[in-house]
């Protein structure tokens, strides 16, 4: 039995046909963490959709109205680059329930993982990026609601920008120092220490970290509290090295009451929406790296899936399957 609850509904698919999107792969995830032995049938937890009012603590009226009568303009329907539906509504409704209890559990267990979610590509007005509802989003401003949380801070590490939560999350900011960068002798590359850029501003009760290529969708990208932009190729030692630091210089600023962590499986080499080089096990220890810091400092950590566009599914599978596995690791050690 795993020391943590996944959450898991036959009801994530995405029914958007075929689709780079490889919405199948919440199904085979949870099938492969069963046959594997890695979760047993108890360890995971079925949630029920979002209600509209937890939507709408992040989305605005009129775009919700929208989405439950059909009535998104053809540019918004193009923007969000997946077929609309009532049936895709209510996939992304369950992904936010998915996210507020994978929320209440990290608080209880110390960590959850939504084997969905991420939809970080959606705004209050707009979806975009195959991301109707910032399911999220949605999950923090409910726990604050509940007034189980006061503080969140995300940590995206999806290959893609996350311009939703930034924008979400904004609040009023004034620019910070410059952010101290990545000490020379951590990146073996020199195009990594000339090309990389980590900038940042904070104010509000949401810290927002996103590590991300830079030459990438989206391609405005609102400022989060700390971005990282990334050069094209990066591989796992730079991109390790940089998210320490990101890590650090995020948990020097600002005390969370939970760590909500984006897990996107497209910084693989092999992703065909993605230009970074990492490798599946240096995506593990990206994991496992998270993991570690946020349990030395006694944070809950909410874990939802976001992209994985691999050209092997297969990848993509066990991408998100090693990051249970690297969960169980670090949590089921005695600290
Ligand atoms: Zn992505």
């Amino acid at each position: 039995m795993l020391p943590f609850k996944l959450v898991y509904s036959d009801g994530y698919y995405l029914p958007i046909g075929q689709h780079v999107f490889p919405a199948e792969k919440y199904r085979r995830i949870r099938d492969r963490l069963l046959a594997g032995g890695v979760a047993e049938a108890r360890d995971i937890l079925q949630p029920e959709p979002a209600t509209d009012q937890d939507i709408l603590l992040v989305h605005k009226p009129e775009y919700v109205k929208k989405l439950k009568t059909g009535t998104l303009s053809p540019r918004e329907e193009m923007e969000l680059e997946v077929p609309y539906s009532r049936d895709l509504v209510e996939a992304f409704w369950l992904s936010a329930g998915g996210s507020i209890l994978a929320a209440r559990h990290a608080l209880s267990d110390g960590l959850a993982i939504n084997i969905g979610g991420g939809f970080h590509h959606a705004f209050p007005d707009h979806g975009e990026g195959f991301c109707m509802i910032h399911d999220v989003a949605v999950a923090i401003r409910r726990l604050q609601r509940d007034d189980k949380i006061r503080t969140a801070m995300t940590v995206d590490c999806d290959v893609h920008q996350g311009n939703g939560t930034a924008a979400i999350f904004a609040g009023t900011r004034t620019a910070s120092e410059p952010l101290p960068s990545v000490a020379t002798s951590t990146l073996n590359t020199r195009a990594a220490e000339t090309e990389t850029k980590m900038r940042g501003a904070h104010a509000g009760d949401v810290f927002t970290i996103s590590l991300h290529q830079h030459n990438n969708y989206p391609q405005y990208k609102p400022r989060s509290s700390i971005d990282v932009d990334l050069p094209d190729g990066i591989g796992d030692e730079d991109y390790l090295a940089w998210l320490d630091n990101a890590l650090s210089s995020g948990l020097r600023q600002f005390e969370p009451d939970l760590l909500c962590y984006i897990a996107g499986a497209d910084p693989y080499r092999e992703d065909q929406l993605g230009g970074l080089s990492l490798s599946i096990e240096g995506l593990k220890k990206r994991d496992e790296l998270v993991f570690r810091v946020a349990r030395a400092r006694d944070i809950p950590v909410m874990v939802t899936y976001a992209g994985g566009y691999a050209r092997n599914v297969e990848d993509t599978v066990t991408i998100h399957c090693n990051t249970v596995i690297a969960a169980k690791e670090v949590f089921a050690s005695k600290s």
